[in-house]
C-alpha cells in the first residue's frame, strides 16, 4: 500500500528536475558520488540496515518532509522499487537474507524463533532464538569478506553473535580482518519509567547535600534494577524557572554531593552513562527527566534500558571502554504505551508522550552514531555493516493508526501522528550525514536496505482455536497443545507458520503417508474462516514450504504451511481464550507475504559504482549479498539465488 503514489504529480516534478540536474554534474565529472575511484584504492562497501524501514512509508515521509541527506540518496543514488525479503517478513529471518545471500532453509534463519534441531529429539513446541549466531548454517558476509582479507566491521549484526560460531568458517588467521560488535544478547536490562504517583515525593530528611536545606526541598527513593538511589527535587537558586526545577541524585544520604544532576525538559542532554547492578553483572543506563511540574513536584523520570556490549576482539575500536558505555539497545516503545510518557495521541494527548518516545530513541541514536564514528575514523574498512532498530521501534507504535488499509482507519489521527513518524526517520538523518561524509571521503558505495515493511493491525487471528474447531488440535485439560492428539498446529514461534505434526519430529503423530491429506484438511480449515464480525475471509493466501520460487519459505526448523492474513489481522497461537479473533490496539506488525505492498523493505544505493539518479526496478533481499560482493570485487558463487544490481 503506497497511499500517495497516485497523487505524486507536484513531488514528482520537482523529484525530475533534481534527477536531471544531478545528471547533469554527473556528466561533468562534478564532485561525489561522480568522483571516481582510482584504480588502486581499496573498494569500500557501507552496508546499512533499517529495522522496520517499509518502502511505503519512506515513500509517503519524503512527499511530507524534506529529508536532505535521505533525498541526497534517491536523487545521487539507486531506489529500487521496493524490496521482497524472507516470509515470514521478520527480522531474524530477513537479516539472515540479507546477509547470506539465501532462503532461510539453507541460512537456517527461517524466522524470529526456530524449531529445535535435531527434529528426532525436539517437539514443535520446542524453540530458540533466530538471532544468534548458533543458527545460522550458511556463510555470513562478513566471513567471505574477512576470509579474501577485507577488513570488515559488522556493528550489531543479527546472527553475528556468539562470535564464537564463527570458527566454523574462519581460520584464525583471517579473524585479523573481522570485527564485531554487537549488544542484542540475553544480558539486558528494560527501559522504565518512574513518576510521582509510583514514587511519591516526602518531605527531604537525613541529607547531605546542601541542596536539601532549601526550603521546600523533596526527596524520592528508588530502586533502579537492583541499586537504591536517592533523588532530590528541589528550587535551584541559579536557574530562572521559580518552583521545582532540579533533580539531583546519590547512591546515599551520606554523600556531599549529587551523583547525577537533571534538568527537566526534551532538549537537555541525557545523564552520563549510570552502572547499575543486573543480576548478570553491571549495565549502563542513562537517565533523564522527562519532566518537573514547578509547583506540585510532579515529575517522570526515565531510565534508559541497557544492553551489554560487547566486541569480538580486543581490537574492535574503543572495546577497551565498552564495558562502561551505555547501549539503550530500543527506544521505549513499551514505556509509552503504557502511558507512563502521559496519554499518547490516539488516547487524545497532545504529542508529548510522542514527543517523549521520540527521545529515546533520540539518545539511542546518538549512541549508534559513536559506536559507528569509531569505525570510520579508522578508514581501514573495506565492509562496514550498520544496523538500527529506530524506524521498527517508531513503526510498530505508530502504524497501526497510519495504515490507510486498516479497517477502522481514521484519517484524522493519521495527519496527528506522521509528524511524528517523520521525526523517527529525521533521526536517521544524523546516522546518514556522518555515513555519507564518510562514504564520500573514502569513495564507498552506501547500500541502505530494511528487512520488511509494516502493516496495521487490529486483530489477533487466533490460528490455533481455527484448527481445534476443525478437529485438528486437541488441548490438555491445563488448556496446552496435546501433541498426542493433534494433527497440525499453528507453531509457537509468532510468525505465520503452521505445521502438519508429522511423526519426522519427536511428538509427532501423522506418519508420513497421511501428511497429505492433512494438508488437505488443514486448507480446508483455513479457507473458510470468516471474521465473525464482518463475514470477511481471514486467511487470504496458503503458502507450503517450498525450495523453488520467489518465496521460498519453510525449512526443518520451521512449519508446513505458510498464510497470508486480511489487512489488519496479525496471526497468533494464543490458546488462552475460545473466540476466533480477539481485538487489540492498533499496531505496526510484519510477518505478512513479503511480496504485498506493505511488507516491501527497502533499498537505497549510492557511491561511485552506482549510476546516478536511477529508479531499480523491484529488488530481492537475496541480491544483496552478491550485490556487495560485486561491490567489493570478490566471486559471487554460482549457487547464489540472487543477483548483483550495481559493480562491473
Ligand atoms: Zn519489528
Amino acid at each position: 500500500m503506497q497511499p500517495n503514489h497516485s497523487r505524486a504529480s507536484g513531488p514528482a516534478i520537482v523529484l525530475s528536475t533534481v534527477m536531471l540536474l544531478s545528471a547533469l554534474l554527473w556528466a561533468q565529472g562534478c564532485t561525489s558520488p561522480g568522483q571516481r575511484r582510482s584504480r588502486e584504492e581499496t573498494r569500500r562497501v557501507i552496508l546499512f540496515s533499517w529495522d522496520g524501514a517499509a518502502d511505503w512509508t519512506l515513500r509517503e515521509v519524503l512527499e511530507r518532509t524534506e529529508l536532505p541527506n535521505l533525498q541526497r540518496l534517491v536523487d545521487e543514488g539507486a531506489l529500487a522499487d521496493g524490496m521482497v525479503s524472507s516470509f515470514p517478513t521478520k527480522t531474524a529471518a530477513a537479516h539472515a537474507m540479507l546477509w547470506t545471500g539465501r532462503y532461510g532453509h539453507q541460512s537456517g534463519i527461517t524466522a524470529n524463533s526456530l524449531l529445535l534441531e535435531p527434529a528426532a529429539d525436539h517437539t514443535r513446541l520446542e524453540t530458540q532464538s533466530g538471532f544468534f549466531s548458533d543458527g545460522l548454517k550458511a556463510e555470513p558476509l562478513w566471513v567471505t569478506t574477512a576470509r579474501a582479507g577485507l577488513t570488515t566491521y559488522a556493528l550489531h549484526a543479527t546472527q553475528s553473535y556468539p562470535y564464537e560460531a564463527t570458527e566454523r568458517w574462519l581460520r584464525p588467521g583471517s579473524f585479523d580482518h573481522l570485527q564485531m560488535m554487537n549488544a542484542y544478547t540475553p544480558i539486558s536490562r528494560s527501559p522504565s519509567a518512574f513518576t510521582e504517583r509510583s514514587h511519591p515525593p516526602a518531605s527531604a530528611s537525613g541529607w547531605s547535600v546542601p541542596q536539601a536545606q532549601f526550603p521546600g526541598a523533596r526527596e524520592i527513593s528508588l530502586q533502579l534494577d537492583e541499586d537504591f538511589w536517592w533523588g532530590l527535587l528541589f528550587d535551584d537558586p541559579d536557574d530562572p524557572t521559580i518552583g521545582f526545577d532540579t533533580l539531583g541524585l546519590v547512591t546515599s544520604k551520606e554523600s556531599r554531593a549529587f551523583d547525577v544532576v537533571l534538568k527537566p525538559g526534551l532538549d537537555t542532554a541525557p545523564s552520563k552513562p549510570i552502572g547499575l547492578t543486573h543480576e548478570r553483572g553491571t549495565l549502563y543506563s542513562t537517565l533523564r527527566l522527562l519532566d518537573l511540574g514547578a509547583t506540585d513536584a510532579s515529575y517522570i523520570l526515565f531510565l534508559s534500558g541497557a544492553k551489554f556490549l560487547s566486541a569480538s576482539s580486543p581490537l574492535y575500536p574503543g572495546a577497551a571502554g565498552l564495558a562502561t558505555e551505555a547501549y539503550a539497545g530500543n527506544g521505549a516503545g513499551g514505556v509509552y504505551e503504557s502511558g507512563a510518557f502521559g496519554a499518547t495521541i490516539p488516547q487524545g494527548g497532545g504529542g508529548t508522550a510522542e514527543d517523549r518516545f521520540l527521545v529515546t530513541l533520540a539518545d539511542l541514536t546518538g549512541q549508534l552514531r559513536d559506536q559507528a564514528r569509531r569505525i570510520f575514523d579508522r578508514r581501514d574498512y573495506s565492509l562496514v555493516i550498520l544496523y538500527s532498530p529506530v524506524l521498527d521501534d517508531a513503526s510498530h507504535a505508530w502504524v497501526g493508526y497510519l495504515d490507510p488499509a486498516m479497517p477502522g482507519h481514521d484519517p484524522a489521527l493519521a495527519a496527528a501522528l506522521w509528524p511524528k513518524l517523520e521525526a523517527a526517520y529525521r533521526l536517521h538523518e544524523i546516522l546518514l550525514e556522518d555515513v555519507l561524509k564518510a562514504a564520500e571521503r573514502d569513495h564507498a558505495n552506501l547500500l541502505v536496505v530494511s528487512d520488511h515493511g509494516m502493516a496495521g493491525t487490529n486483530r489477533l487471528l487466533n490460528l490455533n482455536i481455527a484448527l481445534e474447531q476443525a478437529g485438528l488440535l486437541t488441548r490438555t485439560a491445563e488448556g496446552a497443545i496435546d501433541l498426542g492428539r493433534t494433527r497440525a498446529l499453528h507453531l509457537p514461534l509468532s510468525e505465520v507458520s503452521i505445521a502438519i505434526n508429522s511423526t519426522d519430529r519427536a511428538g509427532g503423530i501423522v506418519p508420513p503417508g497421511e501428511r497429505q491429506a492433512v494438508l488437505v484438511e488443514v486448507r480446508e480449515a483455513l479457507l473458510i474462516l470468516r471474521d465473525p464480525e464482518t463475514g470477511q475471509q481471514l486467511i487470504t493466501g496458503i503458502y507450503e514450504s517450498s525450495t523453488a520460487g520467489p518465496l521460498q519459505p519453510g525449512g526443518v526448523t520451521s512449519g508446513d504451511l505458510f498464510v497470508d492474513l486480511a489487512p489488519g489481522f496479525y496471526p497468533s497461537d494464543r490458546l488462552d481464550q475460545d473466540q476466533l479473533v480477539t481485538i487489540t490496539t492498533p499496531k505496526g506488525n510484519h510477518g505478512m507475504l513479503p511480496t504485498r505492498q506493505d511488507m516491501l523493505a527497502i533499498f537505497l544505493a549510492w557511491g561511485p559504482d552506482i549510476p546516478p539518479a536511477t529508479r531499480w526496478p523491484q529488488a530481492r533481499s537475496i541480491d544483496v549479498t552478491p550485490t556487495v560482493l560485486e561491490l567489493l570485487g570478490l566471486p559471487v558463487p554460482d549457487d547464489l539465488p540472487g543477483r548483483p544490481l550495481a559493480g562491473d
